[in-house]
């Protein structure tokens, strides 16, 4: 009698192991790559648990995605949880004005509103302003005590002394800056400090509009940006560059970056570089696309302004150099969670949409060492999404997402 009761807690014990907790049924499943009809997937805990042809799996709850695309978590690639779009306040007041706690409080709005849209991790690119209220935020998701993505956050960010706003006040007026300031040998300090306080990477301003006439000119030498890189390194963390000049590219490249951002001045020659030395490429379409509209523009390929024109070309020349490209619109400069703006761009100005949707995913978990993420693959972190219809026929259906689970946690869903 003895023995069979142990047998059937032994059973009982081993069917209970073997339970799935969810079991969703998509129309298809993006896994990060590539696009599958008829497949389900199976998630224990916060872990896929299997992802591929129908099959019976026994599971505590089923969830029906009739006529929905399953697909891994966005991975938004540039973002600054810390603004709020400038049409509402500019930078410079959003610096100068907003007290850290206000700032903090929309960025709290901001992180949840990220979420409710698909975005289950955040590569946030500098506090602008906030010092380390980035690192809090993170901490603060990571404790659930508010919803949010996953975070990688800069911290402060890097700047050359003089080349950064707010800017423009007299000798005997200190403001505060968007970034810190530091040179020369200085730069060690400074990263092992912005490290220190919480930095997973570090963010560089390798060029800044404080050339003659507000044109984009290099800030830092070869040599600062490869001090900042080695103590960077050094502590298993990479480097990120703001850059818009070929010849800030160039440098940052040279130096050993692992993304550029933005880059509307880059040739063909540095794209190429970029191809070589496996650099990717965050080209923040949708910031500059609003920035323009903020200041007037119709929106209408008549009256484009040059920087649109620009962008298009820079984007041109990155696919003719096949450099990786990163999806990061700049959120901030315009709605947080209005994300995939970028993504509805990227395909606008020419970019192949399964590409797009696998930079968006596998690509940016791939280009930010994050080896457990972007794919829905077995083993890998539960961050999945469902979007109505399928964003291979229609990019614009990413805007519709109906389904959020982050970490096997269940946020969305109707
Ligand atoms: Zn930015």
């Amino acid at each position: 009698m003895k023995n069979t009761l142990t047998f059937f807690l032994l059973i009982a014990a081993f069917s209970l192991k073997a339970q799935h907790d969810y079991l969703l049924k998509p129309d298809r499943v993006f896994d990060g790559t590539e696009m599958h009809s008829d497949w389900v997937v199976a998630v224990k805990r916060n872990i896929i648990t299997y992802a591929g042809p129908a099959k019976d799996i026994s599971a505590k709850q089923i969830i029906e995605l009739k006529g929905k695309t399953l697909m891994p978590g966005i991975i938004e690639g540039h973002s600054h949880i810390l603004l709020h779009p400038y049409n509402e306040t500019s930078w410079n007041d959003q610096v100068l004005v907003e007290s850290v706690a206000e700032r903090s409080a929309r960025a709290v709005n901001h992180l949840k509103a990220s979420l409710m849209a698909g975005v289950t991790t955040m590569r946030d690119l500098g506090s602008e302003g906030a010092g380390y209220a980035d690192v809090g935020l993170k901490q603060a998701v990571e404790k659930g005590v508010i919803p949010g993505p996953r975070l990688l956050v800069a911290g402060k960010a890097i700047v050359a002394t003089g080349s950064y706003g707010p800017a423009g006040f007299h000798e005997g007026v200190t403001v505060p800056l968007g970034a810190e300031a530091a040179d020369g040998t200085d730069l060690v300090r400074v990263t092992r400090d912005q490290i220190g306080h919480g930095a997973d990477f570090i963010k560089v301003y390798a060029d800044y509009r404080w050339g003659p006439n507000g044109v984009a000119a290099p800030t830092f030498t070869v040599e600062e940006l490869k001090t900042i890189v080695a103590v960077a390194k050094s502590s298993g963390r990479y480097v990120v560059a703001h850059a818009s000049s070929d010849e800030g590219m160039r440098r940052a490249i040279e130096a050993g970056v692992e993304t550029i951002e933005h880059g509307d001045g880059g040739s063909l020659e540095t794209f190429r570089l970029m191809k070589e030395k496996s650099v990717g490429f965050c080209p923040t379409i949708a910031a500059g696309h609003s920035i323009s509209l903020y200041s007037g523009w119709d929106g209408s390929e008549a009256n484009e302004p040059g920087r649109i024109r620009n962008k298009k070309a820079s984007i041109n020349r990155a696919i003719e150099a096949g450099v990786t490209l990163v999806f990061g619109g700049d959120v901030g400069v315009f709605p947080h969670g209005k994300n995939v703006i970028e993504a509805i761009m990227m395909v606008e100005y020419g970019i192949n949409v399964k590409q797009t949707l696998h930079s968006m995913t596998a690509g940016n978990a791939d280009l930010f060492h994050l080896a457990d993420l972007g794919n829905i693959k077995k083993d890998f972190l539960a961050d999945l999404i469902a979007v109505d219809g399928n964003p291979l026929e229609d990019i614009t259906v990413l805007e519709q997402v109906s389904f959020v689970m982050k970490d096997g946690v269940v946020y969305k869903t109707n």
